[in-house]
């Protein structure tokens, strides 16, 4: 963290802070999972406070332990895929027959059923597969200009599979 000041509200100013690690046990989805956490405290008071940045961290932990037990795609590789293929989110969520919002929920970090992790991860594996359905499912797009676009750039991945890894 590059500046480590957040606001204290038992202080009622903005203060330094520290970090602290610490393994907490939490239930998600009926589950146990243990994790370590960084919390903050304030160096004036020693309580705990808030910091957003810390929280969607602790989150992501989390989530990444859920995703690994129930082989659910990571967000880095749902993140890729848009750019990959260049492909706004919610023309791939049309695409794929989801709700506009779908794709970019997932993109945020929601956490996809395996139904849908098992479609990305095939998309971002694959690009035949991801031109396949581009192909089959054209007329869900609103513009024929988001289908030329990516069928360009995925015509080139398919054309140079050393950019793949990339
Ligand atoms: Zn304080």
């Amino acid at each position: 963290m590059s500046n480590p000041i957040a606001f204290c509200p038992e202080c009622r100013q903005d203060v330094k802070y520290a970090i602290r690690e610490q393994t907490e046990s939490v239930n998600l989805k009926g589950e146990a999972y243990e994790f370590t956490s960084h919390t903050a405290y304030c160096e004036k008071c020693s309580g705990e406070i808030y910091v957003a940045e810390l929280e969607d961290a602790n989150l992501k932990v989390l989530y990444d332990a859920y995703r690994q037990r129930h082989d659910i795609i990571s967000l880095e590789d749902i993140r890729v895929i848009p750019e990959k293929y260049n492909i706004g989110k919610r023309p791939l969520s049309l695409l794929l027959g989801w709700g506009e919002q779908t794709f970019s929920r997932y993109y945020d970090g929601d956490m996809p059923t395996k139904q849908y992790s098992e479609i990305l991860r095939q998309i971002c594996a694959s690009p035949a597969y991801y031109l396949s359905l581009l192909e089959k499912n054209r007329d869900h797009l609103k513009s024929n200009k988001a289908y030329e676009k990516s069928k360009a750039a995925t015509e080139g991945l398919l054309a140079n599979p050393t950019a793949l890894s990339g």
